[in-house]
C-alpha cells in the first residue's frame, strides 16, 4: 500500500492536497469554526432554507409517518406515496409531463447520460462541464467531442463534421447495425466554478438544426434563475420541447438533497427501465422528499427569497469588480474572483478565513491548470453587514498580496 503515502506527498507537494473542514451549526449566513464566528460565502445553499422552519418541519412529520429508510430501490421494494407526490411536484413546478428524482445529481448524470448515448453515439460536452457530466460521458462509452467554453460557433463546426461524415462512415459497423446513431450536447446551464450562463437558445437552435438530443444541467439554476426560479429555460423563455432534457438538483438552493430529471412522460418511463444508478441504488428516504416538496412550494411562495438573493449577489459583485478584482464574467450568485496561481489562492483562502469569512479556494482538477481562484457564493439570508465584513476582508487581503492596489 505505499502508493497511498506516496499519492499523498505528491498531492502534498503540488499544492493539491485537500482537507476537510469542521463547522458547526446549521449552512446559515454565519457558522462556528474552530469557534470562532464567521461570514460563509461558499455554500450552495443560495435560498438559505437549508434550515428552514417549513422545511424542518415537513421532513420531521415525514419521519413520524414513514420512519427514516426507504428500504431498497423503488423497483424492487415499491415506490413510496411520498417519491410520487415530489415527482409530480417537480413535474407541475418544471411545466413538463413528469419528472424522475435520482440519489444526488452526481448519479443523475453519470446515469442518465450512459442511457441516453452510447457506444457508437456522439456526445458534446463544453468544456467547464461538471465533473459529474465528465465522468456521466465516459461511462456512456460514447464518442467524446469538447467544445471551447460556450462557444456556439465551436460546437456548429463539430456538429458539422460529424453529420458530414455519415456518409462515409457506412464501415463503421456499429452505426450501420445496432442502432441508428444518436447526438446529445450536454451543458451546465450555470457553470458551477464560472458563475456564467451557457448559451442555451443558440445551443437549443443548433440541436434542431443537426437532430440532436440536448440536456442542460440546471444544478444551480433550479430556484435560482428566472422569473419564478424554474431553471434556465425559464430564464431564456424556452418552451420544454421533446429533445431538451432538464437535470436539476435539490441539495443547492432547494436546500435539501437530491436530483431531478424532467421531461415526458416516456423519457421518464424510458429512464425508470435505463438508468441504473435509479434502478441499482436504495431511493431517496422519505423525510428528504417531504422537505424538497417543502421547498419547492417555499419557492414558489415566496419570491422574495429570489429577489433578495439577486439584491445582494449584485451588490457583492458591483464592489468586488470596483476594487478592482476580476470576478470571470459571472452572471450568477456564484462569483469566482480569479487569482491563478494556486498556493496563492489557498493562502488567500486562509487569510480570509483569519478575517472571519469562510471562502473555499477552488484549484485543479476541480479548474484547470493556471485558473484557481476563490469562489464566493451568495445567500438571500446574508446581511448586508455579513457582505461589508466579507468586503472589507477581500481589500485587505487582496492589497496584502498585492492582488489589487
Ligand atoms: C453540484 C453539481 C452536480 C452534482 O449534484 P449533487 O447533487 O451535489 O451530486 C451536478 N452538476 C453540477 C453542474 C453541479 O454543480
Amino acid at each position: 500500500m505505499d502508493f497511498l503515502t506516496k499519492e499523498l506527498e505528491n498531492l502534498k507537494a503540488s499544492g493539491l492536497y485537500r482537507t476537510l473542514r469542521t463547522i458547526e451549526g446549521p449552512q446559515g449566513p454565519r457558522v462556528k469554526i474552530d469557534g470562532k464566528d464567521v461570514v460563509l460565502l461558499c455554500s450552495n445553499n443560495y435560498l438559505g432554507i437549508a434550515d428552514h422552519p417549513r422545511l424542518k418541519e415537513a421532513a420531521i412529520k415525514a419521519i413520524e409517518r414513514y420512519g427514516v429508510g426507504s428500504g431498497a430501490s423503488r423497483l424492487v421494494s415499491g415506490t413510496m406515496k411520498l417519491h410520487e407526490e415530489l415527482e409530480e411536484r417537480i413535474a407541475r413546478f418544471k411545466g413538463t409531463e413528469a419528472a424522475l428524482v435520482f440519489n444526488s445529481g452526481y448519479t443523475a448524470n453519470t446515469s442518465v447520460i450512459p442511457a441516453l448515448v452510447w457506444h457508437g453515439d456522439i456526445v458534446f460536452s463544453d468544456r467547464l462541464n461538471h465533473a459529474s457530466i465528465i465522468d456521466g460521458c465516459a461511462l456512456s462509452r460514447a464518442e467524446l467531442k469538447r467544445y471551447p467554453h460556450k462557444d456556439v460557433e465551436g460546437l456548429e463546426r463539430l456538429l458539422k463534421v460529424v453529420s458530414g461524415q455519415w456518409p462515409v462512415v457506412g464501415n463503421n459497423v456499429s452505426r450501420l447495425t445496432s442502432h441508428i446513431s444518436r447526438q446529445l450536447i450536454v451543458t451546465d446551464s450555470v457553470f458551477s466554478m464560472d458563475g456564467d450562463i451557457a448559451p442555451l437558445p443558440e445551443i437549443v437552435t443548433l440541436a434542431k438544426k443537426y437532430g440532436a438530443m440536448v440536456m442542460v444541467d440546471d444544478a444551480h439554476a433550479t430556484g435560482v434563475l428566472g422569473k419564478t426560479g424554474k431553471g434556465s429555460l425559464e430564464h431564456f423563455g424556452l418552451e420544454c420541447e421533446e429533445n431538451i432534457i432538464q437535470m436539476g438538483t435539490l441539495g443547492k438552493a432547494l436546500g435539501t438533497f437530491g436530483a431531478y430529471i424532467a421531461g415526458s412522460r416516456e423519457l421518464i418511463d424510458y429512464l425508470t427501465n435505463k438508468a441504473r444508478g435509479f434502478i441499482f441504488s436504495t431511493s431517496l428516504p422519505p423525510f428528504v422528499l417531504a422537505s424538497a416538496i417543502a421547498a419547492i412550494d417555499l419557492v414558489e411562495d415566496e419570491p422574495e427569497l429570489r429577489q433578495a438573493l439577486w439584491k445582494k449577489t449584485w451588490y457583492l459583485k458591483k464592489w468586488l469588480d470596483s476594487m478592482g478584482f476580476d470576478t470571470m464574467g459571472s452572471e450568477t450568485p456564484i462569483i469566482p474572483v480569479f487569482i491563478g496561481d494556486t498556493g496563492k489562492t489557498m493562502e488567500f483562502s486562509r487569510r480570509l478565513l483569519e478575517e472571519g469569512v469562510f471562502v473555499s479556494g477552488i484549484r485543479p482538477p476541480t479548474v484547470p491548470e493556471g485558473k484557481s481562484r476563490l469562489r464566493a457564493t451568495v445567500m438571500a439570508n446574508h446581511s448586508y453587514d455579513d457582505l461589508d465584513m466579507a468586503l472589507d476582508a477581500f481589500s485587505k487581503v487582496g492589497r496584502e498580496l498585492c492582488l489589487i492596489s
